[in-house]
Parts: C-alpha cells; structure tokens; sequence
C-alpha cells in the first residue's frame, strides 16, 4: 500500500516544467542587454540583470525544481525571483509565479492554465497596485490572460488559441509606447517616458513567448 501522502508528479508534467524553466533561462540571457537598454530609458538600466540574476538562480535549482509538484515547482520559482530579481520586478514576477501556484491546478491543461493566469495577474494587480494601461508588464499580462479566456470560452484549438495569446503579448508590448508611466520608476519621467516601451512589458512578452512555443510542443504527440 502506499502511504506516501505526496502527490505523485506526473513524469510529463516534470518534464514540462523543466522545458518551460529552459526556455525562460534561455530568452532572459539572450535579450537581458536589451531589457537593459529599454530600462536605462525609462528608468535606472537594471531589469536586464535584474532578471538574469533572477532566471539563473533558477536555472541553478531547474532539477529540484522539475521534480516538484506543479503547484510547489511555481511557488519555488517565485521564491526564488522575489530574492533574487529584486527591484519593483522581484517581488512582481514573485508574486505571479507564487499565485499561480497557488491556484492549486495539477496539470497545464487549458482550464488549469486559464485559473492560474486568472490568480497570477490578480495578484500582480494588487502587489502593484496598478492595472493595465499604466505603462507596466501588466499591459502584456492582463492582454494574455483575457486572450486565453476567451480561447477557452470558445473552445479554440490549441495551435490558435496559442497564436492569440502571443499576438496579445505581443500587441500589449507595442501598445505601451504611446503611453504615460503612471507607476515604477518610468513614472519620475511623467510625459517624456511617452514613445519608449515599457522594460517590464517586454521581459513579460518574451516570457510569454517562450512559454507559449514550449506548451504547444508539448502537445505534439
Ligand atoms: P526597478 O524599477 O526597481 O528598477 P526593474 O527595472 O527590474 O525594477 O523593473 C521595472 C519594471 O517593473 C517596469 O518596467 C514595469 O513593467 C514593472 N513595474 C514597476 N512598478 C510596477 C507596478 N506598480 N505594477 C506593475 N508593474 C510594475
Ligand atoms: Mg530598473
């Protein structure tokens, strides 16, 4: 009989999350001068190193990490960005991986990805205090949870309903040039943060994206 209380970890499922922590690793340590670059117009030029800091502590920690419990695997990373990341991003990105966590689902299935997203972006929104439309990663964030709502709701294939979801990044990314920065650091420029993209919205567009290609591989047979 087995007495072990732990839920076992579907082997599938550890092999995702291991695939989703290199493709994040990956996009963060190709693009972390650019992040760079996009916050040293806004803002004080660190959320590049801010969020290879944060993804190469979590590459260090990727075997025990892809051997945990959905659940607990996402907590661990939030944990591991909110000590690590630091800066405004931290304990967003934190907030994020933890809540998703804490949604409770077991599997990346749609539905289980659509309540994780609804809990992620909540608590993003109450972490920071901010919404969409002030110039932040949420500009990306709340665009690709609605965009997999609605994929969900109308029962899309997976290959379009991952499509939306990266052209919604992607067009959220784009819409915060034209806007003013109402919070973070980008806010000390008032109207001259107008007509630069927000670094936070694009570190989340590539995480996104490379989440995105990595959950539609997984379900090629
Ligand atoms: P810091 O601003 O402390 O230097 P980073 O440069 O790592 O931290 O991160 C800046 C990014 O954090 C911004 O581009 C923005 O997307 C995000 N951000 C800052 N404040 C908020 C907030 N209140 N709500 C949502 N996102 C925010
Ligand atoms: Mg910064």
């Amino acid at each position: 009989m087995n007495t072990d209380t732990t839920p076992a970890v579907a082997p599938e499922t550890s092999r995702v999350i291991a695939r989703l922590i290199d493709a994040a690793v990956a996009v963060i340590r190709a693009n972390a001068e650019m992040l760079g670059d996009l916050d040293r117009a806004v803002g004080d030029g660190d959320h590049g190193v801010n969020m290879l800091r944060g993804f190469n502590a979590i590459a260090e920690a990727r075997a025990s990490i892809s051997a945990l419990p959905l659940t607990s695997a996402l907590d661990a990373m939030g944990r591991l960005l909110v000590m690590s990341v630091g800066g405004a991003s931290g304990p967003l990105y934190g907030s994020l991986l933890m809540a998703m966590g804490g949604a409770g689902a077991r599997d990346l299935a749609p539905p289980s990805l659509r309540e994780m997203l609804a809990a992620g972006v909540a608590a993003v929104k109450k972490r920071g205090r901010s919404d969409r439309g002030e110039k932040t990663m949420l500009d990306v964030l709340v665009p690709v949870q609605l965009a997999w709502e609605r994929a969900c709701a109308e029962g899309l294939a997976i290959g379009e309903a991952i499509a939306n979801v990266k052209r919604a990044a992607e067009e959220g990314l784009a819409a915060t040039r034209p806007l003013i920065a109402t919070k973070g650091r980008a806010s000390y420029l008032r109207e001259r943060s107008i007509g630069h993209l927000d670094p936070g919205a694009c570190s989340s567009c590539l995480l996104v994206h490379a989440a995105c290609d990595v959950l539609l591989e997984a379900t090629k047979p």
